[in-house]
């Protein structure tokens, strides 16, 4: 384990001082240089390329869902310790005054914060279930939409890869059984050829979330034996512990239930996801080419309009 947390110390560190990424103080919390936002559009460029002539509907959300919303997800139940909530204050004068008395003395000025409304997005396909649910019966051909945004998950780490705010770039598919598989199939192979196209090394291998406590465990054995998670792993910063780069969902009619989604039979909606995390694939791109993206192959630089 020290070999591995020294590995992703040494790239971080790396990735600071080409300026790539910005330190602002927190594990996992990072700004973003100029080149490696390029790098992140072309990531999405190559992306819309493969994914637009399907035609997605795109909705674009911000980085909060509604606190309702993530209880009607069911992710408080299965990954409660990546959860975050918005807090703000909500006291008076007086509450306010010994807030900023505590500060002075470097006490814990966050006790009078209270939750609000609003969670923060812990994938981008969340905003659309219930955007699709609200509009009633799904048509024949179902739905297919293109989310991307900014996520969190609580679990602050020194390894560059696993950031506590992130991007995901995803289609989201909604419809029958069939048409969640055939998805799922069609984006396996497209996700393949793309990363492939990125000249970088890679495998795809049958995963699971991480799941909490001892019920997690369970989830997580389930969710392998019914191979509902595929993940196409890149070595970033150590070749055993590859890191998850692209991930194919298939939900059953998880969110189809807890959303009341349903097919134009009036079936429950089955729903299949495929997420490119492309933070994860700038920092693989750095890695195997190198940090100046003006000196990658010229083949990649094509696929990325770099
Ligand atoms: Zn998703």
């Amino acid at each position: 384990m020290t070999v591995l947390a020294d590995a992703h110390r040494a790239y971080r560190d790396d990735l600071l001082r080409e300026g790539l990424l910005i330190s602002m103080g927190v594990d996992g919390l990072y700004g973003r240089s100029g080149a490696f936002e390029q790098v992140v559009e072309g990531i999405n460029a190559a992306f819309s390329a493969v994914g637009d002539p399907d035609g997605p509907e795109v909705m674009r959300f911000p980085p909060g869902i509604g606190k309702l919303q993530l209880e009607q997800s069911g992710y408080l139940k299965s990954s409660p310790q990546l959860v975050g909530t918005v807090h703000s204050f909500t006291g008076n004068d007086r509450d306010h005054r010994a807030m900023l008395e505590r500060i002075d003395k470097h006490g814990d000025w966050t006790a009078e914060q209270k939750t609000t409304e609003v969670a923060l997005a812990p994938a981008a396909c969340y905003g659309v279930y219930p955007a699709i649910a609200a509009r009633g019966r799904m048509a024949q051909d179902g739905a297919l939409v293109d989310v991307y945004t900014y996520c969190f998950r609580h679990e602050p780490s020194i390894d560059p890869a696993r950031m506590q705010m992130f991007r995901q770039r995803e289609h989201v598919r909604l419809g029958s059984e069939t048409q969640a598989l055939a998805f799922r199939k069609l984006w396996m192979e497209r996700g393949r050829a793309i990363i492939g196209s990125f000249a970088l090394p890679f495998e795809v291998e049958v995963a699971n979330d991480p799941f909490f406590g001892r019920t997690g465990k369970l989830l997580a054995t389930s969710q392998r034996e019914e191979t509902l998670k595929f993940e196409l792993l890149v070595p970033i910063t150590s070749k055993e512990h590859p890191t998850a780069c692209v991930s194919f969902n298939y939900h059953r009619d998880l969110f189809g239930r807890a959303w009341k989604i349903e097919t134009d039979a009036g079936e429950t909606a089955h729903t299949a996801c495929v997420g490119f995390g492309v933070e994860r694939i700038a920092l693989a791109l750095f890695k195997h080419h190198g940090f100046a993206f003006k000196a990658w192959p010229r083949s990649v630089r094509d696929v990325l309009g770099l």
